[in-house]
């Protein structure tokens, strides 16, 4: 079976004290302590060092939201997967829809920061996802599957990698998927994927959903076979975010 995730994508939001108060909150919320799930935040790059000395459960892991595919050097405002390692955290989020259409990053480019994280020991959410005029005309797949190839010609073990389907249209807009049609892409996801990489990998690979999820809805997806979690934005910055963790029990 598959191990329940949650991820916490905070984007650019947060202090250093609206960060220590979240942290504060999961280490005094009575999460599930049977390692049957994972649970890992992911604050603003300046704020991963003193996420993880503030955060008290060793189940609750840290993520940053980026990194450049270079060990170190002359890149004026980017942020090595060694650095990452270094500042306490074991996740980093890549191809995020924000960064795809504001920073412009192809999907090759998404590739090449995937590989070069998993060499450096970073675990990967790799988030994919399609624009609402794609979904409008059909090619949710089309898309999904193009952002995967990039990353399949690159990568192929997939064992540190966690996918997160996150349609553009449901992120931010409290309009997220309904768990027939989620489940019905993490299901044609996970078939494309077994094509590529064999069934064994591709039933073994967890794809979460992300797009307005949030304390009440959480539950929702719990009968869909293929959802194996969620990344959260906005939620995650509330104490619902404890909620939608503890969504499985
Ligand atoms: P929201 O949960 O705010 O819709 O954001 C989802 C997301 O982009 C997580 O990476």
């Amino acid at each position: 079976a598959r191990k329940f995730f949650v991820g916490g994508n905070f984007k650019m939001n947060g202090s250093r004290a609206s960060i220590k108060k979240i942290v504060e909150d999961l280490n005094d919320a009575d999460l599930p302590s049977d390692v049957g799930m994972e649970v890992v935040i992911a604050p603003p790059a300046l704020y991963i060092h003193c996420a993880k000395e503030l955060l008290k459960n060793p189940e609750i892991k840290v993520s940053a939201q980026n990194a450049f595919p270079k060990p170190s050097g002359a890149y004026t405002g980017e942020i090595a997967a060694p650095q990452i390692k270094d500042a306490g955290a074991d996740w980093v989020i890549l191809g995020h829809s924000e960064r795809r259409t504001i920073n412009k990053e192809s999907d090759d480019f998404v590739a090449e920061k995937t590989a070069h994280a998993l060499e450096n020991g970073l675990g990967v959410i790799l988030c994919i996802g399609e624009l609402l005029e794609e979904r409008d005309t059909g090619m949710t797949l089309v898309v999904c599957n193009r952002q995967l190839d990039a990353v399949i010609d690159k990568v192929k073990d997939w064992s540190n990698i966690v996918i997160a389907y996150e349609p553009v249209w449901a992120i931010g807009t409290g309009l997220a998927a309904t768990p027939e049609d989620a489940q019905s892409t993490h299901s044609e996801i996970r078939h494309y994927l077994a094509e590529k990489l064999g069934e064994d990998q591709a039933s073994k690979i967890r794809i979460l959903y992300g797009g307005s999820v949030n304390g009440k809805n959480a539950k929702s997806f719990n009968a869909c076979p293929d959802i194996d979690g969620y990344l959260v934005g906005g939620a995650s910055l509330k104490p619902e975010f404890i909620e939608i963790i503890k969504s499985r029990e």
